[in-house]
């Protein structure tokens, strides 16, 4: 999406307050959530996944994701997002009235069944009917695919496989759909595959990239994304977050380490970098360790030069 001046302009979604607190011990407080949902906000970041729709005995992280959204409201000009993946989610998502959801289903069979305990064909099937459901009530809905790059039961993935699941959420009228390396197993090659074949098959739809940094590939998969024409990436605060099916996982690439290499690119992501500390500076204090992402690090260096 080039803009006036001819620069190209790119939209990260920030993950911390769901892919990141869900992995977290400690529960935060709604009053500690707003406030960070608040710091990311007054940092710029466009769109925010605030939390999900999930069973509060299976994710107790996620329970009060009904009244954060509540205490938001409609006063922001940042996109609130939350996830969904049942029907009873899809419920409590249209009485809070969130306004953005996400919406996805796993496209390996084994991770299908030990996550959402339906065969990946039931999940889907099921999933069409719900984002349907949430078109008919005028949410805006972005599809998406869980490990799309490989599982760590099943390997590698097919590509066929994955652009069917993807023709059956297309066929729905979503104008997104999210591609997950749930599992952190992408290569840049194989990111830029996976676009060009999805890009050919359904050109009228986005997409987007959520990229996990398991093996340290999260910004080369992201440049590569890029490159293959991708504008919108998941990107986590902190690089906070694992995966609680992936034994060792990290989070998603930090989002300040993303802005970084954007916009020394000359690409813009309208986030502040200095403004986007202050979120990691209570993060790290609240959770009393330090956070993968490296940008704050070179800030506060700086700072010490300075
Ligand atoms: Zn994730």
């Amino acid at each position: 999406m080039p803009n006036d001046a001819g620069q190209t302009r790119i939209l990260l979604e920030d993950e911390a307050l769901r892919d990141g607190l869900q992995m977290e011990a400690r529960i935060f407080s709604l009053e500690e959530k707003r406030h960070l949902f608040d710091l990311l906000e007054k940092a710029g970041i466009p769109r925010i996944q605030v939390g999900s729709f999930v069973h509060p005995k299976i994710v107790p992280q996620m329970a009060d994701t009904d009244d954060l959204i509540r205490t938001i409201g409609k006063e922001t000009d940042t996109v609130v997002s939350a996830l969904i993946l049942n029907d009873k989610g899809l419920e409590r998502a249209l009485s809070c009235g969130v306004p953005h959801v996400s919406m996805s289903v796993s496209v390996s069979d084994t991770h299908s069944r030990k996550n959402a305990r339906k065969s990946a064909g039931d999940a889907l099937a099921g999933m069409v009917t719900l984002i349907e459901e949430a078109l008919t009530s005028h949410m805006t809905v972005r599809a998406g695919l869980q490990c799309v790059f490989g599982c760590v039961y099943e390997g590698a993935i097919s590509q066929t496989a994955v652009l069917s699941a993807a023709e059956a959420l297309a066929n729905t009228g979503v104008t997104e759909i999210n591609l997950a390396d749930t599992t952190g197993m992408a290569t840049p090659l194989a990111i830029q595959e996976m676009v060009r074949l999805f890009a050919d098959e359904f050109p009228e739809i986005v997409v987007s990239l959520h990229l996990h940094d398991t093996r340290g590939l999260g910004l080369a998969n992201m440049f590569a994304g890029y490159e293959a024409g991708v504008r919108i990436f998941d990107v986590c605060t902190g690089g906070l977050g694992g995966c609680p099916f992936v034994k060792g996982a990290a989070g998603n690439v930090p989002t300040e380490d993303a802005v970084n290499m954007f916009e020394g690119m000359g690409i813009k992501t309208g986030i502040d970098l200095i403004a986007l500390a202050e979120a990691i500076t209570v993060l790290e204090t609240t959770l009393e360790r330090r956070l993968p992402g490296r940008m704050k690090r070179v800030l506060e260096f700086q700072q010490t030069c300075g």
